[in-house]
Parts: structure tokens; sequence; C-alpha cells
């Protein structure tokens, strides 16, 4: 009787978790981003655009965005720089952006490093110019949190909140910022989705079988990262399939109270 009520409850969760997934694939996103521009996805490091992105990329391409990515180093913590230059490359293109929409950078101020927060002043005259290159209307990046905590990630946040904030960015641009979870959601995988449904979120990017398929193929880009860890990652982790982001409002309390040196 109990193993009877246990197939049940397995079978309406897997049929509700189907239909979310089902409903979610027609109706996220379609012409709720703002602006017609170009979006910029801003990432600290080469594989951040996979591990953590894959699902707006996709998304925005779907909707037929034109999206660049500006890495902000080339993730040299271990003297792979010139390596991951190229990961990065092969692995924007397999998930749709050409090189030519891929701009890395490699500046002293801005070491790959978990335990250096970035300089802003250099930080957002290298994003505002790129911004004006490029005609960008919309900005991706890192939540305070800046998913994993790495503080390059937050760095991001805290620059690009505060152009926001003080207005320094082109007039009538928006930012979606990635939402961190905690430990255990982040590693449910698709098990994960009705709680990113249900939790309050601005925008919902969530892959099909078959794009989930394209970012793991992104990922088997970075050779050099892929660790057994990394293996692990890819398999368990929301990020690879699901990303709920929100809208950056100065409403939110300040990085100057909220964000600690991890
Ligand atoms: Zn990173």
């Amino acid at each position: 009787m109990l193993e009877a009520a246990v197939l049940l409850g397995g079978a309406v969760l897997l049929w509700v978790l189907c239909s979310l997934w089902r409903a979610s694939l027609r109706s996220r996103c379609g012409g709720l981003l703002p602006g017609r521009a170009g979006a910029l996805l801003l990432i600290a490091h080469p594989d951040d655009e996979c591990m953590f992105f894959a699902p707006a990329i996709i998304g925005l391409l779907r909707e037929q965005r034109p999206l660049s990515v500006l890495c902000c180093s080339t993730g040299n913590y271990y003297n792979q720089g010139e390596i991951r230059r190229k990961e990065l490359i092969q692995s924007c293109a397999a998930l749709g952006i050409p090189s030519s929409n891929v701009t890395l950078i490699d500046h002293r101020e801005l070491p790959d490093n978990p335990r250096v927060q970035w300089n802003s002043h250099v930080l957002s005259s290298l994003i505002l110019d790129h911004m004006q290159d490029k005609n960008i209307d919309l900005v991706i990046t890192f939540d305070e949190g800046g998913v994993s905590g790495h503080s390059n990630h937050i760095s991001l946040y805290n620059t690009i909140r505060s152009l926001h904030c003080a207005r320094r960015l082109p007039e009538g641009c928006s930012v979606l910022v990635l939402e961190s979870v905690n430990i255990f959601r982040k590693y449910l995988s698709v098990l994960d989705l009705p709680i990113s449904w249900f939790c309050p979120h601005d925008v919902l990017f969530i892959l099909s079988r078959a794009q989930y398929k394209q970012a793991t193929e992104a990922m088997a880009c970075h050779q050099s990262q892929l660790l057994w860890f990394r293996h692990m990652y890819v398999l368990f982790s929301r990020y690879m399939m699901i990303n709920s982001l929100n809208f950056l409002s100065c409403d939110q309390e300040g990085p100057e109270t909220k964000v600690k040196d991890s």
C-alpha cells in the first residue's frame, strides 16, 4: 500500500514537472525583454558563459536578439590565459555567438583571483566604452551573490550597479542580474524547476533537452577546466538548464553594505 502511494506520488510529481517544463517552453520571455538594440553578457572568466548563462544566451538568440559577450579577464589564475581565450571563442560559437561578438579583456587591474575585488574605475570605463561601440540597451550579469561567491563576479555586479544607479549607462538601458540560489537548489538540476517557477523572478529561461545538449557541448570546449568536479557540475547544476533573472533596481540595498569579500 505504502509502495503504491509512493509510486503514485512520484508519477504525479513527474507529471507536474513535465507540465511545468512544457508550459515554460511555450511562454517564457517572449516579448518581455526591454529594448530592441544589442544585449551584452558581462562575465568575469572564460567558462562563465556556459557554466552559468547558457539558458539566457540560448533564449536571447532564439528571440533574434543581437548578443555580444564581454569577458573581463583571461582566466589566468593557473597561467592558462591563452588556452582559455581560445576555449571561450569555441564555447561561444557552440552557443551561437560569432567570434566577432566576443571581447576578452586582459588588464593587470582585473586579475582572475577569487580574493581580489576589481578596480571599479577601470572596469566602468571598459564597460562603458564597449557598450557605446556595440549600441547596447540590455546588460546581463551576476547578482550580488555572484552565483559562486567569486569576488570577480561580485565586482561586475558592484560596478554595473554603481553605473546604473548613477545613471551613467546609456539612456533606456536595462540591467538583468542572474539570481544566486542556495547550494541545495543549485545542485537540484531539473528538480529545481517548480521552485524556480514559483519563486519571484522577472525573467525565466529554461532549456529543452536539445538546448541542454548544446550547453553541454559548449562546456566541452573548456577542456582545460573539465576536471571531475566540473563533470558533476554539468550533470547536477540547475544553471546548465535554468536561469532566473531580475531587473536591477536602485531601491535594493547597495553593495557597500551587502557584499563581503569571500
Ligand atoms: Zn567565473
